[in-house]
């Protein structure tokens, strides 16, 4: 289940709960794993410029507005990628 709810991550899919018809609002918990390119000034201030998700594991995904979370499914997104 949560493979599948990783991809409401990723471009061209989205969330959508089944309960209430929502398909904006999600609390997603995750557990992901990154490559960053963090570039600093001489000063020391930074900041990420790239960033390469490594591995990605989503625990659950709980719907904002009727607080369900075996309800939530990925659909593709009208938008595309
Ligand atoms: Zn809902």
């Amino acid at each position: 289940m949560s493979e599948q709810l990783a991809r409401g991550l990723a471009p061209g899919a989205r969330f959508r709960c089944d309960g209430c018809g929502n398909v904006t609002r999600f609390d997603v918990v995750a557990t992901t794993r990154t490559r960053r390119y963090h570039h600093f000034d001489l000063g020391g201030a930074g900041h990420v410029e790239d960033e390469e998700v490594l591995e990605q594991t989503v625990e659950s995904v709980t719907c904002r507005w009727c607080g369900r979370t075996d309800a939530v499914q990925v659909e593709s997104s009208p938008a595309g990628a």
